[in-house]
């Protein structure tokens, strides 16, 4: 006799009802399904894979085609798993040109497990042709849920983050709902959320207290692109509050116009790691790979800023100067490993 659980499932989908997935604690949701996530190793935490064929798009003289362009994507994501990164969690939302497609076939084919996101990079979307499936809390909430629990743009292929995308210091009434809507999926599915914020005018603090007005618990949310900050005040304040810090654009101190420094957003990971604070943070890279493929004269804005190193950057260059700088090989596993292994772990 079939089980009444796996019975009853399919007598509600009969009828249009879907049943909730059971959450699969411990693991983590991969394109390729489900994944205990002391399997996930080295995993970068913040980065666009998924938008490759859209970028690509730009420059029709490339690759000659699809099946082209992904053998090129798949040998560049080759060298990125022979450098010792197991996972990348791709964070890039239905509004910025996800190809849900293409990142489960270059994760198959390069064997680099991937991590797809649901969320919103822009409230409202910047490209006026995208709509928004909903423009209430509640709504929202149900978007995001549907492509954590039964998949993307028709697929069986699941999400396994929130990704939000907050602009200014202080969100708008629109970014607010979105902040609302991620606490409300998250509670009710188990994945993380993960924030694009203006660090340098401290943006995690406001986002916060919306957060926690949800009643969030600290631990499943990262402020990302937080290097952006210099000052160990904001760090600490948020750290001790018990969020994490993505520090994934710490390559953009390299640029002489840029502040902070290379260095002094390395320096801040240090002093971070030296309070006690490893297990609160995540280095990346936040590269645009579609855009790292591009020929450098057709590169726009978004892909002159991505590190030469490409998805390289983190182990090729940031990880050799921390230690360098005295972070031990402990504090980049807690940071490279361990973090993401808890992090992505749905609860
Ligand atoms: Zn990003």
């Amino acid at each position: 006799m079939a089980p009444m659980a796996s019975f009853n499932a399919s007598a509600l989908e009969a009828v249009g009802v879907t049943a909730p997935m059971p959450r699969r604690t411990g693991f983590a949701q991969t394109v390729l399904g489900p994944l205990e996530a002391s399997r996930l190793g080295v995993t970068l935490a913040h980065e666009h894979v998924a938008d490759g064929p859209d970028v690509l798009n730009r420059w029709p003289k490339g690759w000659g085609g699809r099946v082209e362009f992904v053998a090129r994507a798949v040998e560049k994501l080759k060298l990125v798993r022979a450098a010792g990164v197991g996972t990348i969690v791709d964070l890039t939302p239905y509004d910025v040109g996800r190809d849900i497609r293409f990142l489960e076939e270059v994760s198959r084919k390069s064997g680099l497990n991937m991590i797809a996101c649901t969320g919103q990079r822009f409230f409202p979307p910047q490209d006026p042709h995208i709509p928004m499936p909903a423009g209430t809390i509640s709504g929202l909430t149900e978007f995001f849920k549907k492509e954590i629990q039964q998949g993307i743009d028709g697929t069986a292929i699941k999400a396994g983050v929130i990704k939000i995308g907050i602009i200014t210091n202080h969100p708008t009434a629109l970014e607010e709902i979105g902040l609302r809507a991620a606490v409300r999926a998250s509670k009710a599915t188990g994945v993380p959320i993960r924030i694009h914020t203006d660090a340098a005018h401290r943006a995690g603090e406001s986002d916060a207290v919306i957060l926690e007005d949800e009643g969030i618990n600290p631990a499943r949310v990262s402020f990302d692109h937080s290097d952006g900050s210099g000052d160990m005040d904001y760090f600490l304040g948020l750290v001790r509050r018990g969020y994490s810090l993505g520090m994934d654009h710490v390559h953009r101190g390299l640029s002489p116009d840029s502040k902070p420094s290379f260095e002094r957003r390395a320096d801040c990971i240090k002093l971070l790691i030296d309070a006690g604070f490893a297990k609160k943070i995540f280095i990346s890279q936040d590269a645009e790979f579609g855009g790292l493929l591009l020929p450098e004269e057709v590169r726009n804005w978004r892909e002159k800023i991505d590190p030469s190193e490409g998805m390289l950057f983190t182990t090729q260059r940031l990880v050799p100067y921390l230690k360098k700088i005295g972070v031990s090989d402990s504090d980049i596993h807690t940071m490279t490993v361990e973090n993401p292994r808890s992090f992505f772990a749905q609860i």
